[in-house]
């Protein structure tokens, strides 16, 4: 083994996704030094860019849509790095899938038409949830309400049906790749509310999904570390311990680096806090939230074809389904390259009980869905077939946010963003607005920055 490193700088950051790339930058602006270490052998955390098969033109397995209006920070700093863009379209019919496999086509945006009334049930649901989450204050998690009940328990008191819970849980698991039944109805409306409402998970020029990157947003992180001073990001250095003194902090990698500093920056999400050993421990509110929070499951799968044969029959791509696996689809086609695809996200507990098929039956069972709900044999046969499960990374766990379950955010909630003595906390889940998203990651970042420029730069009043 190569002998130890012994390292000094004033901060440490753990993870070198977007909010610790972003700390970092803030924190070089500010003339204080730092390094990023990163456990992965790579920059960029839940983005990841990878090249088609052929060479041509790229596939995001992450995260993959901003906003060039409602999300600017994401969108500035990615033009400020010269990447650019392309606008996403969605043109023709959705489907939804039921759950005897009967295919509801309706106008994208507009709310399906579900047998029995219920897709009048639905949008009074999302009314409830409005009325619920507009006036909440997303940096008071004690004053929340509906945190003692699931979301599921929540929409069932409100009147749902079995078409308005399986539309609910279509939300839950594309946005946080969990069940209804699994986290609490008020975690889901500070979700919702950080992102200017639950309908801005769309896409169109005022929501969430309008542009993507040409080269893959993983192209930010790599933007930001080029703008590093050189050397100043580890990579393959995972952190195993965190040891704070009276006036500095210790932290060891698992291959026997010590690193020494003023500050630490944790930028990793908060269930993997649980994978390192922190003396003195955290505080007990700090504590209960990192054992309460969990990641959901989350797989992307992309089925490239030579020509776009959806579009043939009217249909845009986009898909709900309640039978799965996967609980929506879109299509991600670069056009500009030939590359027509449709990606499935699958998630949840359909997503779970798929992953436990081997290769070729999840691949079939992805593709077969395709084949169902666009009418056409064609999606069987693509010229390129990628899956990604972000649950079974070591470093990920799961995404794209963690959630947190009935009775943890309006008693532990508040511990989010608190810093531990000279530990801060950053990472996309802490930000209010754009939650989960790389708007939030790049926002985090700057506040723990920002926190730690106080306290080591500007002199005591
Ligand atoms: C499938 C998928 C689709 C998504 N779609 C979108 C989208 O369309 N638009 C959007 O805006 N967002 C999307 N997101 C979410 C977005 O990717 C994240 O919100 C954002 O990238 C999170 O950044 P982060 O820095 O908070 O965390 P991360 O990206 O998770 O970064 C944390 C880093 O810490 C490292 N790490 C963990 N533990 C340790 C340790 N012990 N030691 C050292 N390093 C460690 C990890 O390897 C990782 O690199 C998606 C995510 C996924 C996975």
């Amino acid at each position: 083994m190569p002998s130890a490193l012994e390292f000094s700088t004033e901060v440490i950051i753990v993870g070198a996704g977007l909010s610790g790339l972003q700390a970092a930058h803030s924190l070089t602006d500010a003339g204080i030094t730092s390094v990023v270490l990163e456990a992965r052998a790579r920059v960029g955390g839940k983005t990841l860019s990878i090249r088609n098969g052929d060479g041509v033109g790229i596939a995001d397995l992450g995260a993959e849509w901003l906003n060039d209006t409602t999300q600017p920070r994401v969108y500035k700093l990615a033009e400020k790095l010269g990447l650019e863009f392309n606008e996403v379209k969605v043109q023709g019919e959705s489907v939804l899938q039921g759950f005897e496999n009967e295919l509801f086509r309706h106008e994208y945006g507009q709310q399906a038409p579900l047998p029995n009334g219920e897709g009048d049930l639905v949008n009074l649901m999302k009314e409830l949830f409005e009325a619920e989450y507009i006036g909440m204050d997303l940096e008071k998690f004690d004053e929340c309400q509906h945190d003692d009940v699931t979301l599921d328990e929540f929409v069932r008191s409100r009147g749902g049906g079995s078409g308005t819970l399986a539309t609910v849980a279509v939300w839950t698991r594309v946005m946080l790749g969990c069940e209804p039944s699994e986290l609490s109805a008020s975690y889901f409306f500070v979700y919702c509310k950080s992102q200017g409402g639950l309908m801005k998970m769309r896409s169109s020029k005022l929501q969430g999904r309008y542009v993507t990157v040409k080269t893959g947003t993983q192209s930010i992180a790599e933007g930001l570390l080029r703008l590093l001073p050189s050397g100043s990001v580890k990579l393959s250095t995972a952190v195993k311990s965190i040891v704070q003194r009276d006036d500095s902090v210790e932290v060891l990698s698992m291959d026997g680096h010590v690193f020494r500093g003023k500050k630490v920056i944790l930028a990793i999400s908060t269930p993997l806090y649980l994978k390192i050993n922190f003396e003195p421990p955290l505080p007990a509110g700090k504590a209960f939230l990192v054992s309460s929070t969990r990641l959901g499951y989350y797989t992307k799968t992309l089925a490239t074809y030579s020509k776009p044969w959806w579009r043939d029959n009217g249909l845009s791509g986009a898909s709900q389904s309640f039978l799965g696996p996967a609980a929506a689809t879109r299509d991600t086609s670069d056009d500009a390259v030939s590359k027509y695809r449709i990606t499935s996200f699958i998630a949840g507990s359909p997503g779970e009980q798929w992953s436990q098929l081997d290769a070729n039956q999840r691949k079939a069972a992805a593709l077969g869905q395709l084949a169902d709900m666009f009418g056409s044999d064609e999606a069987n046969h693509p010229t390129e077939y990628i899956e990604h499960q972000w649950s079974a990374e070591e470093w990920s766990m799961g995404c794209p946010c963690p959630y947190t379950p009935p009775g943890v955010l309006r008693k532990a909630g508040n511990h989010l963003t608190e810093p531990y003595r000279h530990i801060h906390f950053v990472g996309t889940e802490t930000a209010p607005d754009w939650k989960g998203y790389m708007e939030g990651a790049l926002a985090s970042g700057s506040r723990g920055a920002e926190e730690i420029v106080k306290l080591l730069r500007e002199p005591v009043a």
